[in-house]
């Protein structure tokens, strides 16, 4: 019988030293809490704009340059950005260009049907028509991606610091419809010295007439 018992003053004795840490507990608990509860929030604040972003943005007054497809310039206007939802573009894009111009993505070099392209023409945003290069400032990167050295007008594309992947870049979007376009780097061709290293697949490149 006493063997029986002692079992029972061990889980007793058990119960008691639980008891007597459960302050310890609570307070680990607590501050396991308050660390989620910061994780979450800190979670919620790097969403916030994300989700927001997503849902839909306000329209911004831009001004963009227009050209006709022959690259000759006819104005300049001041005009709202073109705002749509995740869903409406993507129904408007392939995949690839979905993810590229909306999502920051990358196409892979010499995937593109741009990077090797030597006709005369210019090339405007797949998302919104808005003209963003000439084909008159076009060289061979040798990267395989389509490289300009300035856009049509500086006005039509945006210039936005991108620290993404552990690199300091600067990422180039539409200024009309804030489609990623890709990136801008200072080892470019003379006169600019500049190399707008473009996807293929946020361009639609139109045949001069
Ligand atoms: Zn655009």
């Amino acid at each position: 019988m006493f063997d029986s018992d002692s079992p029972t003053e061990k889980e007793r004795g058990g119960l008691a030293s639980e008891q007597s840490s459960a302050p310890g507990l609570q307070r680990r608990a607590f501050l396991a809490t308050s660390a989620a509860t910061l994780a979450g929030l800190a979670l919620w604040q790097w969403r916030k704009p994300r989700v927001l972003q997503a849902a839909r943005p306000e329209p911004r007054e831009v001004t963009i340059v227009l050209f006709d497809d022959s690259g000759q310039l006819l104005r300049t206007i001041h005009t709202t950005t073109v705002v749509k939802t995740q869903d409406d573009w993507r129904k408007q894009l392939s995949p690839n260009a979905f993810e590229i111009t909306r999502h920051a993505d990358t196409e892979m070099a010499f995937s593109g049907k741009y990077w090797n392209l030597h006709e005369k023409g210019i090339y405007r945003c797949i998302c919104c028509d808005n003209a963003l290069f000439d084909s008159s400032t076009k060289f061979d990167s040798g990267t395989g991606w389509p490289s300009f050295w300035q856009p049509i007008a500086r006005e039509n594309v945006t210039e936005i610091r991108d620290t993404t992947f552990g690199m300091v870049r600067t990422a180039v979007s539409c200024t009309q419809c804030d489609a990623h376009l890709g990136h801008v780097f200072d080892d470019g061709p003379e006169p600019t010295g500049l190399r707008y290293c473009m996807n293929s697949a946020s361009l639609r490149f139109v045949k001069a007439p």
